[in-house]
């Protein structure tokens, strides 16, 4: 078991790609059971109107269940929704209910819509005794409002990148948004952390998009890959991340391995500019 220092900070990270199926809800639950693993408190956001990753969870998200659309529409406090995953005191989850998919048209005619979720996040980070280490944003696979409101929450940017072909295409659109969301909304925000997925070693092409993914951003790729594995894509079945599923599988080995790097470049950032 590696151990890792934390920084005291809770840093807010978005996972974000416009393409859907890229590994987004995967690798939120999976790096959010693999940072609590390694004694950090996470807090997982579901802003899905799918709500994969409350079910992978297995976090209660029925029609009547109070969630983020309540904390979006109504603003219902955060605290209020969160519910503890059975996988680990230290992991928690604000559940997506289908009310959620009304949210993007509700909102458009809601006063401060695009802060609703920074908000709300900033009241229960300030107020709650055990203040998480690392919240983790899902988002859906479009730029509507539920994402803008994650980019506006957020410090960081995660951007899943699946080692196929076509791999960078709206990767470009993807940094736009996130520039314009710099400018007009959330200026500290930065793509802090590219993860590769669903990598194949058996295939030339994945190495080639690998390749091609680090020369275009050689310090935001993670050094960690994670590999196309059944085990992590059968483990949401059993309401399970692979970490509690299989966590001798090389894709939990992975995601464990992925998550002290995100803790560790941090640290390592953090003590440079500190001038240590
Ligand atoms: P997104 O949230 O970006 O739409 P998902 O995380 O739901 O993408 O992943 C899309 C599909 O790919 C799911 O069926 C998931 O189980 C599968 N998948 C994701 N990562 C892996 C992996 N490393 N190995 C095998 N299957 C994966
Ligand atoms: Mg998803």
């Amino acid at each position: 078991q590696t151990t890792v220092q934390l920084t005291g900070r809770t840093r807010v990270i978005t996972v974000s790609n416009q393409k859907g199926g890229v590994g987004k809800t995967t690798s939120v639950v999976n790096l959010a059971a693999a940072l609590a693993t390694a004694g950090a408190r996470v807090l997982v956001i579901d802003l899905d109107p799918q709500g994969n990753a409350s079910t992978a969870l297995s976090i209660t998200h029925t029609a009547d269940t109070p969630s983020i659309y309540d904390v979006l529409i109504d603003e219902f406090p955060m605290a209020d929704i969160i519910q503890t995953s059975p996988e680990s005191e230290l992991l928690t989850c604000a559940p997506s209910t289908i009310h959620l998919a009304g949210a993007e048209i509700e909102l458009v005619s809601q006063v401060a819509r695009e802060h609703r979720l920074r908000t709300a996040l900033e009241t229960y980070v300030d107020t709650v005794e055990d203040k998480p280490d690392f919240v983790l944003i899902d988002c859906p696979p479009s730029l509507g409002l539920l994402t803008i409101n994650a980019f506006t929450a957020a410090d960081e940017v995660l951007i899943p990148i699946q080692c196929e072909y076509y791999a960078l295409e709206g990767l470009s659109q993807l940094l736009g948004n996130v520039r314009m969301i710099q400018k007009h909304l959330n200026q500290k925000l930065r793509v802090s952390t590219i993860l590769l997925t669903m990598y194949d070693a058996r295939t030339r092409l994945a190495q080639q998009v690998a390749d091609e993914v680090r020369a275009h951003f050689p310090s935001e790729v993670l050094t960690t890959v994670i590999p196309r594995s059944v085990r992590v894509s059968e483990a949401p079945s059993f309401g399970q991340t692979v970490i509690a599923y299989d966590g001798q599988s090389a894709g939990a080995v992975a995601y464990r391995e992925a998550a002290v790097e995100i803790i560790q470049r941090e640290n390592a950032a953090a003590s440079k500019e500190g001038g240590a």
